[in-house]
């Protein structure tokens, strides 16, 4: 067993030199959001035939990231992302992008309400009970013509009028249960954009957009409704007190566009700006991705399966992407200049990262922050800054989220858990593993080459609601988690003295079971955890005891 043991962590050491220094770069248009994919791990509750061996092995060749990979440190970056990012949406962009959403233009204007023009302000209500003409003029910049907005001569487009507090919507889409109650997710989102940006609602009681939500494009551009000077875009696009979306086949992912285009439009009009690429798109992502339903509206809701969000493929499109060697660090992702996002990709990556820090214990205060400095040209160099100190952490929690990824991933639970290690003393010591966490530091410092016996005991719950797994550490024989016994306690070294490098030996965990003689390669702090998903630690509950002692 020692000898097996010793054998594969001389591979995972062997791999880890071999992915060091390698970093991800996105190359290319990769496949569209949300195909299925005999690939993507299905629930953890499932068999799995792979061995461990197997599901490592396929990990590896997977994930080849750089954990010491740190953001610029002069703010250079920063400052000339900013300085670009005021050409999102650029309308004189003559290429159409590839894929994604068009980009909404930040404001170059006064952004107050006093811009509103008569008709507008009095709102969808009181529009729809006047069949006049009203006047819609692009807030952001005053040299833009009016839009013209005439309702007889739009319904005889057969385009028909939505009315909601905060939003009109015109559209050629035929009545439809996803299609008829856009305007009232549209409305009661307003409040939750308020409550995340922390902005009075008293002072977005009036606001109101006007939206184009089209199926035939030719009746729009007759009707004057999408005017000439827009850019091209193959989604949705925001610009001023406008917004216009292409229709999409999923009911979710037509709403999802209305809210990824309403947010950069509230953060437009009432922040001032969209901030950085990263920021404004992971914003929109992170927002836009939702749950509708009974009349609540959830922004930035982690979907628990895919079947929830038809045509989204966010969690798709990173599992592709690492799976073709094309993974994205954190760094890379701030520094997304502002055509990255003509690719779908580069929308995945943002809500990841987004999703990732405002979720994160350690991050998601400083990452909050920059609610409220979204117009500064320096804010992603303020952010670099402030993460400084924890970057190879952030690095090296990233690596595991993005490596084991899925729906209803659990960010907050998942987060390494590290303690201050000590050596391990003479007579031995105790851990306590809570099963409902990731990685857990026991606070035992083991020494290379030495020879450690692991004991656990426990009985911990697996899951609760149909299906109550009551589990020893041996996990689950009926189930597997990752070529593994589902809740089989999992260990892995890794030196909390130095900054990680390449894969993080927490990637690459060792079986523990009832039992186990471990023997690292190198110095290092022991970690447990049971195998278990990250998307389905909540409904876990128990602990582990785990006797160490030291071997010969
Ligand atoms: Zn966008």
């Amino acid at each position: 067993m020692g000898r097996s043991r010793a054998n594969r962590w001389q591979r995972t050491a062997a791999a880890v030199l071999v992915m060091a220094g390698v970093t991800f770069a996105v190359a290319g248009c990769g496949p569209s959001a949300d195909k299925p994919t005999g690939g993507q791990r299905k629930s953890s509750r499932t068999a799995a035939p792979a061995t461990a061996e197997r599901a490592a092995e396929r990990q590896s060749a997977r994930l080849a990231v750089d954990a010491r990979q740190a953001p610029d440190d002069d703010g250079s970056g920063a400052m000339g992302e900013n300085a670009k990012s005021s050409d999102l949406g650029n309308t004189s962009t003559p290429r159409r992008p590839r894929a994604g959403f068009g980009p909404a233009q930040p404001p170059t204007g006064p952004r107050t309400l006093a811009d509103l023009v008569a008709g507008d302000t009095a709102g969808g209500k009181a529009a729809a009970e006047s069949p006049a003409a009203a006047s819609i003029r692009s807030a952001q910049d005053d040299a833009k013509p009016d839009l013209l907005i005439d309702d007889t001569k739009a319904a005889g487009a057969g385009i028909r009028k939505l009315a909601g507090k905060h939003l009109t919507l015109y559209t050629d889409v035929l009545p439809g249960p996803d299609v008829d109650d856009l305007t009232e997710a549209f409305d009661r989102a307003v409040p939750e954009w308020c409550r995340y940006f922390e902005f009075d609602p008293a002072r977005a009681a009036d606001w109101h957009m006007t939206g184009f939500l089209i199926n035939d494009k030719t009746r729009f551009v007759d009707a004057g409704m999408l005017p000439a000077d827009l850019p091209p875009f193959p989604n949705g696009y925001a610009r001023g007190k406008c917004l216009w979306l292409y229709d999409q086949p999923d009911g979710y992912y037509r709403r999802h566009l209305l809210l990824h285009e309403g947010t950069h439009a509230f953060m437009s009009h009432f922040l001032g700006s969209m901030g950085p690429p990263w920021y404004g798109e992971g914003m929109a992502e992170l927002l836009g991705t939702h749950r509708w339903q009974d009349g609540v509206i959830t922004l930035g809701y982690v979907p628990l399966d895919k079947s929830e969000t038809p045509g989204w493929g966010r969690v798709k499109i990173i599992k592709d992407e690492i799976a073709a060697g094309r993974g994205m660090m954190p760094a890379a992702i701030l520094d997304y200049g502002p055509q990255a996002h003509r690719q779908n990709e580069p929308y995945a990556w943002c809500w990841g990262l987004a999703s990732f820090l405002d979720s994160h214990p350690r991050y998601q205060e400083r990452f909050r922050q920059l609610r409220h400095m979204v117009p500064d040209p320096n804010s992603t160099a303020w952010f670099k800054q402030q993460l400084q100190n924890d970057w190879p952490e952030l690095n090296e929690e990233w690596q595991l989220f993005v490596m084991n990824l899925e729906y209803g991933y659990d960010v907050r639970r998942a987060a390494i858990v590290r303690k201050d290690a000590q050596p391990l003393p003479d007579r031995g010591a105790t851990a306590t593993i809570a099963a409902d966490r990731g990685w857990q530091s026991a606070g035992i410092r083991l020494e290379a080459g030495g020879r450690y016996r692991l004991e656990a005991s426990g009985r911990y719950q697996v899951g609760k609601t149909s299906d109550i797994w009551w589990c020893e550490p041996g996990g689950i024989t009926l189930h597997y988690y990752q070529g593994r016994p589902l809740g089989q306690l999992l260990a892995a070294v890794r030196d909390d003295t130095q900054s990680p490098a390449g894969l993080t030996p927490l990637a690459r965990p060792e079986p523990v079971g009832l039992e186990t003689t471990l023997t690292p390669p190198a110095a290092g702090t022991l970690y447990l955890r049971i195998n278990e998903s990250a998307a389905k630690l909540s409904d876990n509950a128990g602990q582990i005891e785990v006797r160490i002692r030291r071997e010969g």
